[in-house]
Parts: structure tokens; sequence; C-alpha cells
């Protein structure tokens, strides 16, 4: 069938690259091979991401090939979706802080400009029902995926969508694109930051060989207070 509406056009282009440039298994140079692109609805407007993408090309190392992607794509947006992590955190808030019905989130996304569906609303709760039920520690399916990488780079993101709002903090393994733990707290100080952090550490049975976050000072502190000794 003929699509009747024309696609939606992006607001903005966002081009994300990748801190690391060194392989993290073999130490070898990640070479740019190619872009990623897609649309992300978010709550500033609809983003065009690009995503530069690196491999390592060392036939002898255990990540040869493998696709290393920008850290900061999961601070805007989980795998595989077109709704970005800002619109999820705000539909928790409004769901669990102010306890607002499935229409009035709608009303209120709607109202900030996203175009969205109301089941897709639905959806959304899920997902973040999902996310904040992330317990590392239960997932015997996590824990064998990273025995076998043998280390993970830490991505350590709050999302805010409203000052005043609880902060939504997700922590990534960015080797493995995988959500380790996600958890909403009122506050956002360094000392609850590095506890979060300090369970992830406690649980992951590999070791952390890295930190990436936007460098927000709190996050530094936790960093510190957390990991001692990790590269941020
Ligand atoms: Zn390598």
């Amino acid at each position: 069938m003929a699509r009747t509406a024309p696609r939606p056009q992006p607001d903005r282009e966002q081009v994300l690259k990748t801190v690391h440039q060194r392989c993290p298994a073999c130490g070898g140079r990640l070479r740019y091979r190619y872009d990623n692109r897609h649309t992300v609805a978010t709550l500033t407007g609809l983003v065009q991401l690009q995503l530069q993408i690196r491999r390592c090309e060392n036939p002898a190392c255990a990540r040869h090939r493998r696709p290393y992607r920008p850290e900061g794509e999961g601070a805007i947006v989980l795998p595989q979706h077109e709704f970005g992590l800002d619109v999820i955190a705000l539909v928790g808030t409004l769901r669990y802080r102010e306890h607002r019905s499935v229409p009035e989130i709608h009303r209120s996304l709607r109202e900030r400009g996203v175009a969205i569906a109301e089941r897709t609303v639905t959806h959304l709760l899920d997902r973040y029902d999902e996310l904040v039920a992330t317990a590392f520690t239960d997932h015997d399916r996590l824990r064998t995926l990273l025995a076998r990488q043998g280390r993970v780079i830490l991505a350590v993101d709050g999302l805010q969508p409203d000052v005043g709002h609880e902060v939504l903090w997700v922590v990534r393994d960015c080797l493995s694109g995988e959500v380790l733990l996600a958890r909403s707290l009122l506050s956002a100080t360094s000392t609850d930051l590095a506890v979060l952090l300090h369970e992830v550490a406690a649980s992951l049975g590999v070791p952390i060989v890295g930190v990436v976050s936007d460098g927000q000072h709190s996050v530094r502190l936790a960093v510190r207070l957390a990991l001692p000794g990790v590269p941020h």
C-alpha cells in the first residue's frame, strides 16, 4: 500500500563519534568503517543520528570486525528504538510520580510536540518498567555474555526530562550495548550514584576498563568514589 503521509523531516542532525579509538581487546587501532543512520523522536525534536562505526581489523583479535559503536548513542536511544530515552524517562515520571493515566501522558507528549500514538505510550511504559527492573545480579544471560567478553566499558548517563524531576540513571556496557542497571533517583548527588556504580561493579565478574560519561561533575566524583583507578 502506498504511504499516504509524507515521512516527517528531522529537525536536526547529530553526528556521534566513538571516544575510544583503540580496540579494548588487542589495543590496536579501531578503524572507522561505516555510518549508521537512524531517526529518533526526542523531547527536543526529531533527530537524525549519524553514528560512526569503528571496527578492529586485526585478524588475531577476539573482537575482529566486531562493530564498536559511539558510546554516546545509548544516552539518546535504546537499541532498535525510535523514541529517545528522554521520552521513556518522562513517560515513567508522569506515570509513577505524577500518577497520570496513559491518555493524559499521551496528551502531555503531544503538547510537547512529540508525534506519538496512544498505544505507543503503553509500549514505552512497558519499556520503562523493563528498564528499571533490570537487576543485573539476576541475569544469567548477561553474566555469561560478559564472562565471554572478558571486560566492560561503562557508559553512565542521567536523564532528567524536566528540572525538578527525578533522574533516570542508566548504566550500560559499550561493548555489548547491554543495559546493566537503570534506576530512578529523586536526587542526583554523587553519593547516590556511587552506590549504584558500586552495585554494578560488584556484580559484573569482569573488570571495568573504562567509563564514558558526559563529564558532569557529580558523575566524575561518583566514578572516583566507586571505581578508583578506572580511566574516565
Ligand atoms: Zn582488536
